[in-house]
């Protein structure tokens, strides 16, 4: 079976590895002449770290990035409200994972490159277009970025998009679609090396709905030495759902201090000092937080989308990665289960990620997890004496086991994907 995969994201390369392990070799093109480390920290939740052990990559993982130990979540004074341990520390059986996305990303190149042939990995060639042709394949047309030239047709029985936020092969099937949709947030982003904070590999979450920060160390090289190289976002409410961002969707569009900074500066912990560590930081990202609203259907024929292509979602509850990491998963095990019948399994595939996907992106629209941040805010907006008189240890327990269910990281479904891995 011939696959062209469109990107070498985190999603496309996933999906690499995953089919080249069942004896399936794609060929993947990637619009940048040269992946460079780009973006900052990401979260590789359970369920996507088992199917990652699976592919042989635990042991990189943990070279590279955190074995995140717990979540913790505060009011914007730096009360405690919840505290969660996570990976193994959790009980799960293999770790979640903080680590930089670009590092990530290269790691899965990396490997890609030791097990595809040279010529199956290429660069600097951007998906324009595609038909199906008569006999059901798939013809594709592609520009070389470095002279504009369009190299085609390219016959392949699949054509997988795994080609982000604004996936040309998404515009192909839903033309009037127009811009991903503003929740009326912008993020500031970055990361820097600091002392390590509570322990050492904490993540941690501050703030309500309309003013929050998000902290975790992302570093395992950073961590040894007794240093964190800590990944931060900083998210203010601008607008209201659906205005026009006022920011572009470039995940390298420079942000400035000035515009966020004075809002936070009385966000000084005992156990964290935040204006300090954005102070000290030298390159902060500006990303507006978008997504999309969920689609019909991704899978057209011999064609389908994957990953942010199929179902971009505010980065809320660390789901973005590890939702393209299951998507990779389910569609080869549908590919080489269907064998000939393609479109049959690139529906079966579409039947089972669309629901499951469009449930956490409108979870994600209401908050996911952070809801209970926002609950706190709204009962004590001037901080508390104790907790439990504000929100009871169930109403908490409860909100971190609704999400966990819904993305599919809990216990029971994780262990159920470690099993069926292993
Ligand atoms: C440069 C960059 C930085 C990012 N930084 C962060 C971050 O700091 N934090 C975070 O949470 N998320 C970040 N993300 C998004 C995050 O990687 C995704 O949400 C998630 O990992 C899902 O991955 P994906 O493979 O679906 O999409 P992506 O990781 O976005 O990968 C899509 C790939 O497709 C390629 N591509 C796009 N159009 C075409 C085309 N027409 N033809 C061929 N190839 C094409 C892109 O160059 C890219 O390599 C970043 C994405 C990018 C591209």
């Amino acid at each position: 079976m011939e696959v062209i995969i469109v990107g070498a994201g985190i999603g496309g390369l996933t999906l690499a590895l995953s089919l080249v392990e069942k004896g399936i070799t794609p060929t993947i093109y990637e619009s940048v002449r040269e992946v460079k480390p780009l973006g900052v920290g990401i979260n590789v939740l359970p369920h996507a770290t088992a199917i990652l052990t699976d592919l042989g990559l635990q042991e990189d993982l943990r070279a590279t990035g955190i074995e995140t130990k717990e979540l913790c979540y505060f009011n914007k004074f730096g009360q405690e409200i919840w505290r969660e341990p996570r990976g193994l520390a959790a009980g799960y059986p293999v770790p979640q994972f903080s680590i930089h996305r670009g590092q990530f990303q290269h790691l899965l190149l990396k490997t890609a490159k030791e097990r595809l042939p040279t010529e199956n990995i290429k660069f600097g060639l951007s998906y324009i277009n595609h038909e199906i042709t008569s006999s059901g394949r798939v013809a594709c047309w592609f520009e070389e970025r470095a002279t504009g030239r369009v190299i085609g047709p390219v016959e392949t029985d699949v054509l997988i998009a795994a080609d982000g936020i604004h996936s040309a092969v998404r515009a192909k099937f839903y033309p009037n679609e127009g811009p991903p949709r503003w929740s009326g947030a912008v993020l500031w982003r970055a990361a820097v090396e600091s002392a390590q904070f509570l322990s050492g590999r904490s993540m941690i979450m501050a703030g309500h709905a309309d003013q929050k920060i998000v902290i975790y160390p992302i570093s395992k090289k950073a961590y040894d030495q007794g240093k964190s190289y800590t990944n931060w976002i900083a998210e203010l409410t601008l607008g209201k759902p659906g205005d026009p961002a006022p920011t572009q969707e470039n995940w390298n569009k420079a942000g400035k201090k000035a515009d966020f900074l004075p809002q936070f500066k009385d966000w000084i912990y005992d156990w964290l000092d935040y204006p300090k560590l954005a102070e000290s930081t030298e390159q902060i990202f500006e990303f507006p937080m978008v997504d999309r609203d969920p689609v019909e259907a991704w899978s057209f024929g011999p064609t389908t989308l994957l990953g942010d292509a199929a179902h971009p979602m505010y980065p809320i509850g660390s789901n973005g990665a590890s939702q393209a990491i299951i998507d990779a998963r389910t569609l080869t095990n549908r590919l080489t289960e269907y064998g000939a019948d393609i479109s049959g399994a690139l529906k079966a595939y579409e039947s089972e990620r669309l629901p499951a996907t469009a449930a956490i992106v409108a979870a994600n629209r209401r908050q996911g997890p952070d809801e209970i941040m926002q609950i706190v805010h709204e009962r004590a907006p001037n901080g508390f004496d104790n907790l439990d008189d504000i929100i009871s240890r169930e109403e908490r327990e409860q909100i971190a086991a609704k999400y966990k269910v819904l993305a599919g990281f809990d216990h029971a479904t994780v262990s159920k994907v470690a099993k069926a891995v292993n």
